[in-house]
């Protein structure tokens, strides 16, 4: 089923437009066709019922209730230096299922902030597109840069990945009980020495994963993953 974000609903109908209406026609929807509107939180399945000049007009058949997960995960990612790279790890971030997501300025990373905040635009629209294509009800949070320093483990979990640490591995982990994880991915030439320590120092768990050293867009992916299958209560 396709999915497409309304600009508005009255009653049991939704009313779609502009990009979303392109994308409609582009798939060839016909009458009496069913579609998924996402819509504050929830997906619903609809038929289309007119296709307008300017707007189609989609009824509500049945409300999905597509899981959002109860845990809450923040992925700091330190910014590529090839943005292109950041794009592909927001798209399956929002996959798999995180809440937050916050670019990291580090040492080592992509530092030109009007170029990060500019890719902003871009990050949302690959956020929304992967939530349709995911079937994914609620909207990724992106937060504006932050410099490494200034991060605080406000999370129940915080996890640093660190493919140097003598740290825990994934299954040193208790996962139980959780409502919120954080964890910070490092840029494509890791952190320095005297930043994992600082983020040590300030309570964030280093976490090796096993068996390898893995890019830094492969970590980000296998960490979410492995955090949102085991830590959902
Ligand atoms: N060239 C760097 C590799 C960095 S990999 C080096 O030699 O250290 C980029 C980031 O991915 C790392 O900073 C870390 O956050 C994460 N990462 C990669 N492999 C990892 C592993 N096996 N365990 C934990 N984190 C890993």
């Amino acid at each position: 089923m396709h999915l497409f974000f309304p600009f508005q609903r009255k009653g049991n109908f939704f009313y779609i437009s502009g990009s979303e209406y392109k994308h409609l026609k582009v798939r060839r929807i016909r009458f009496g066709e069913e579609i998924g509107i996402i819509y504050k939180n929830r997906v619903y399945k609809c038929v289309l019922k007119e296709k307008g000049k300017e707007y189609a007009i989609a009824e509500i058949v049945s409300v999905l209730e597509p899981e959002i997960p109860n845990i809450e995960l923040t992925l700091y990612q330190a910014v590529t230096h090839n943005l292109q790279t950041m794009d592909f790890i927001i798209q399956k971030a929002v996959e798999l299922g995180i809440a937050h997501f916050t670019p990291l300025i580090t040492e080592r990373s992509f530092k030109n902030i009007h170029a990060i905040e500019k890719r902003e635009v871009r990050w949302k629209k690959i956020a929304t597109e992967a939530m349709k294509q995911s079937g994914r009800p609620n909207f990724l949070k992106i937060n504006p840069p932050q410099n490494l320093e200034d991060l605080e483990p406000n999370c129940e979990l915080n996890i640093l990945l660190d493919n140097f640490s003598e740290g825990l591995t994934v299954k040193e982990l208790t996962f139980e009980n959780l409502q919120s994880v954080s964890v910070i991915v490092g840029p494509e030439g890791g952190f320095s020495k005297k930043e994992t320590d600082l983020l040590r120092r300030k309570g964030f768990i280093p976490v090796r994963l096993k068996p390898y050293v893995l890019r830094t867009e492969t970590a980000a992916v296998a960490a979410i993953s492995i955090i949102m299958n085991f830590a959902d209560p």
